[in-house]
């Protein structure tokens, strides 16, 4: 008998390991597996956006982020110059961890946790999850899906034994070069080179006494012929990633140019010690499909994007957070027919906007072009490099200041949202405007007692009353537990938060979303939880609901 478990992993990169977490701690049993030994050969993301430290609070993991190694004293601030002895065209100053205080609009603030120290934390959260095994040294080789399941053939990369395991579904977020995307046979659009990328880790303890810039996170090097490398702090001690961005043409470079390369950057000659080079392609693709069936894609595996603006993990962990209620929703027999496709209609065209945005960051990366006269000692050169950073420092800043594409996803269009018809909020990138609108992220606003309105949400459907008894939400709570609908109902006395959430019931799912809302419960309650259960399409029950309208009054 091949082994069985309710949900297969692939991959326990970032994006698997917050997947496999999640389902743990909804209680739902999996098998993670991955085909290295998770080590991290070199990190790559190292920005945890706000939603996912939202996402940490829920999981109670927030202190293990601040507990990360990486200094928490460290200035974060974007600096753009011709080289660490060169001039200064620019900055944008950010404080240390330490300093930094969470935006207005969340209970959190974005951290600084390289993947050699975060990934660590999510196998931890995965780990301790009683319901979730790992398996490291162990692949993919092949799948098939039927009706009641899933069916793969898994390896162990060491001794090469090979073994079956059935699952009701599989998630595959095994990167950017994904097997079971590839097995679904779905195909990548958009751009698949932007750039051909060279990283360098070198260790240089001393780097900081080298010139007179101070400490910075992110250099940009902008020389004569526009942008040419970027320099950041990864672990804001000893190491720096080095990045030499390339053309949309393969490079191919040597250990000398390499080494000129950061010669030039810096300035002078100094020691330091090489780690890891990895030349990478920087892509602008999103999949076609977020799945077949049984089997879903989530993570790089979905999408690939330009990591100008740290958007790539934070998104895919979003993903997870959307596909592992609905997972759970299914297999506690409570999930309707859309339920699982919906996954693809609210998490794609998010996927799509971040691709985007990423690649526009890389296009203000690059905006300083030619300036010939940019290193000259003159009055001329003088005005150049005032130009070049005053317009530079404007177009790099919408890439430092991204709240709408981390708070502001909305899922408009879900099958399983029930919308209130209100009209359609802007999506700025840059700018997080809340709203309690059906298909947007609840609200964060402090509580009296201390809480956030985020600390409500998680494991099942919450209804929100503000200034509602409990008598008034007894059936539609009533109707939701004959469905096997999680739900509590939460009775708020805060007018501040009653203004921001606007109607005096707010349904909100368990990824903290709202599902519905209304200042009156629903003549039929039923209607509205088989929508947002995927039990029916919420425009067939709305449709209905209209004609019925429109008999009782004629
Ligand atoms: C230079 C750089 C900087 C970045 N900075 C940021 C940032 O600051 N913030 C951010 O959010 N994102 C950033 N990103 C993007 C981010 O690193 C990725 O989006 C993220 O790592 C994707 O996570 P994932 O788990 O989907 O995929 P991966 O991290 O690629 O993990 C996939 C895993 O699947 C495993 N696997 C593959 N095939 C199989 C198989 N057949 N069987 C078993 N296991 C398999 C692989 O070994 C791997 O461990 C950056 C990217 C780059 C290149």
């Amino acid at each position: 008998m091949p082994e069985s478990f309710p949900v297969l992993v692939i991959g326990a990169g970032p994006v698997g390991l917050a997947l496999a977490g999640d389902l743990g701690w909804r209680g739902i049993r999996c098998l993670l597996i991955e085909q290295s030994d998770g080590s991290i050969y070199q990190p790559r993301m190292d920005l945890v956006g706000v939603r996912t430290m939202e996402f940490c609070r829920r999981w109670g993991i927030v202190p293990w982020v601040e507990a990360s190694p990486y200094p928490r004293d460290y200035p974060q601030d974007n600096i753009y110059l011709t080289g660490l002895n060169g001039y200064e065209l620019g900055r944008e100053r950010f404080p240390s961890m330490n300093d930094a205080r969470p935006p207005e609009t969340s209970p959190q603030k974005r951290e600084r946790c390289p993947q050699n120290m975060f990934d660590p934390i999510l196998k931890r959260f995965a780990s301790s999850q009683a319901s979730v095994e790992i398996r490291y040294h162990t692949r993919l080789v092949s799948f098939v899906q039927d009706a009641d399941g899933v069916t793969a053939e898994i390896e162990n990369v060491n001794s090469g034994e090979r073994s079956t395991v059935r699952a009701k579904y599989l998630a595959g977020a095994d990167g950017a070069r994904s097997a079971v995307r590839e097995a679904l046979g779905i195909k990548m659009v958009g751009k698949p080179v932007l750039t051909h990328t060279t990283n360098v880790i070198f260790r240089c303890p001393h780097l900081v006494s080298l010139h007179d810039k101070g400490k910075g996170y992110r250099h940009i090097f902008v020389g004569p012929e526009g942008t040419w490398s970027t320099m950041v702090a990864i672990n804001g001690a000893d190491q720096w990633r080095f990045s030499i961005v390339g053309g949309p043409e393969q490079q191919d470079l040597t250990m000398d140019q390499i080494r000129a390369a950061i010669r030039r950057a810096v300035g002078v000659d100094f020691e330091y010690e090489i780690l890891t080079v990895v030349p990478w392609i920087r892509r602008e693709l999103v999949a076609e499909r977020l799945g077949d069936g049984r089997v879903f894609i989530l993570g790089d595996a979905a999408h690939v994007m330009s990591p100008t603006g740290g958007f790539g993990m934070n998104t895919g962990i979003q993903d997870a957070v959307d596909l592992s209620w609905k997972l759970t929703a299914m297999l506690e027999g409570w999930g309707g027919p859309e339920l699982l496709p919906s996954y693809d209609v609210e998490r794609r065209p998010v996927g799509a906007r971040n691709v985007a945005e990423a690649s526009r960051n890389l296009q203000r990366m690059l905006s300083p072009g030619h300036n010939p006269a940019l290193l000259d000692p003159t009055p001329e050169g003088e005005a150049t490099r005032k130009r070049v950073g005053a317009e530079f420092s404007e177009a790099m800043s919408h890439e430092w200041h991204t709240l709408g594409i981390h708070l502001g996803y909305r899922y408009d269009d879900s099958p399983v949202v029930w919308s209130d018809g209100t009209p359609v909020p802007d999506g700025n990138p840059h700018v997080y405007k809340p709203t309690a609108r059906p298909g947007a992220r609840a609200p964060h606003a402090w509580l009296k007692d201390g809480r956030s309105t985020l600390d409500l949400f998680g494991r099942g459907f919450t209804l929100l009353g503000f200034g509602a008894d409990a008598a008034e939400a007894a059936s539609f709570i009533h109707v939701a537990k004959e469905r096997g609908v999680p739900m509590n109902f939460v009775r708020l006395e805060e007018p501040e938060v009653a203004k921001l959430y606007e109607r005096k019931f707010v349904l909100v799912r368990p990824d903290g979303h709202v599902a519905w809302r209304d200042d009156e419960m629903p003549a039929r309650p039923g209607d509205v939880i088989d929508v947002i259960r995927g039990a029916v399409r919420a425009t067939s029950v709305q449709a209905a609901g209209e004609k019925r309208l429109a008999a009782n009054a004629s």
